[in-house]
């Protein structure tokens, strides 16, 4: 087998709790994933952690190899990509956080967004939307629809001003370090915030199903660095400051979740 060029980068202790010790679980191969990039192993570990169970890539990679596997472009991950569609697909998740937020608006920071419909959706309730992805042809894209870019990390942004809401639509999965990544967005939200997470749950009876029939797909993800259930992502938002206050099932990937919560004191 070849030398992959970009190797991971490997977790010393669990990314969640930090404890040093957690064991192999399962093995994937990822190169059949359409983002896989041959310079990266086309071999995926994951492991989990002994002391808090989280469930997690065995590294991590770099810039370089990042660079690989952004540099493919599809054409549904395009801004503007399906706009009608997802202009349906994205409503019921805005309607539910300005319930939430008993239709107070205000600033709301999408995080790596993709094709951008949750943010032309926030925007048609009245939300000032914006967003931040660390794909420069992302970031053109919306600002080529006048929307507010940058192309920075969450954990490198400090806005001008806090925002009231922050959506991680289906990033979390990608983030290194995702307990970094959620202390921040608490520290440039405002006071009664509200952070919205969506990622599969491996807690629901679709992931187990999926397991059975040997046709589970996250365990290839070649981006993804974790798996959360419902509990473990709950767990991760109240050490970091936060209280869940809304659980739904996702509707746009299969296993889905989606969970919001409140900002505490
Ligand atoms: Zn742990």
């Amino acid at each position: 087998m070849p030398v992959p060029k970009h190797k991971r980068i490997h977790y010393k202790t669990c990314p969640l709790c930090d404890a040093s010790s957690f064991k192999e679980l399962r093995r994937a191969d990822c190169s059949g994933h359409r983002n896989y990039h041959r310079d990266v192993s086309p071999q995926m570990i994951w492991m989990r952690c002994d002391s808090c169970a989280h469930v997690f890539t065995d590294g991590y990679f770099g810039a370089r190899a990042l660079a690989a596997l952004f540099g493919q472009s599809y054409e549904d991950e395009a801004v503007g990509y399906d706009i009608e569609r997802q202009r349906h697909a994205w409503a019921p998740v805005i309607e539910k956080v300005t319930e939430l937020r008993a239709n107070r608006l205000g600033r709301w920071l999408d995080v790596g967004f993709l094709n951008g419909s949750a943010i032309f959706t926030a925007a048609e309730w009245g939300y000032q939307a914006s967003g931040i992805d660390l794909r420069p042809r992302a970031v053109q894209g919306l600002a080529a629809f006048g929307f507010e870019a940058q192309c920075v990390a969450l954990t490198d942004y400090t806005p001008p001003a806090p925002f009231d809401v922050i959506s991680l639509f289906d990033v979390i999965e990608h983030m290194p370090h995702p307990r970094v990544a959620v202390a921040h967005a608490r520290t440039i939200l405002a006071d009664d915030g509200l952070l919205v997470i969506s990622t599969p749950n491996m807690d629901s009876m679709v992931w187990t199903a999926l397991d059975q029939t040997n046709t589970n797909p996250y365990w290839k993800e070649v981006e993804h660095y974790h798996c959360f259930g419902r509990r473990a992502l709950l767990d991760l938002l109240e050490r970091c400051g936060f209280s869940g206050i809304h659980y739904a099932v996702g509707r746009r990937f299969r296993a889905g979740m989606e969970l919001i919560a409140r900002k505490t004191a």
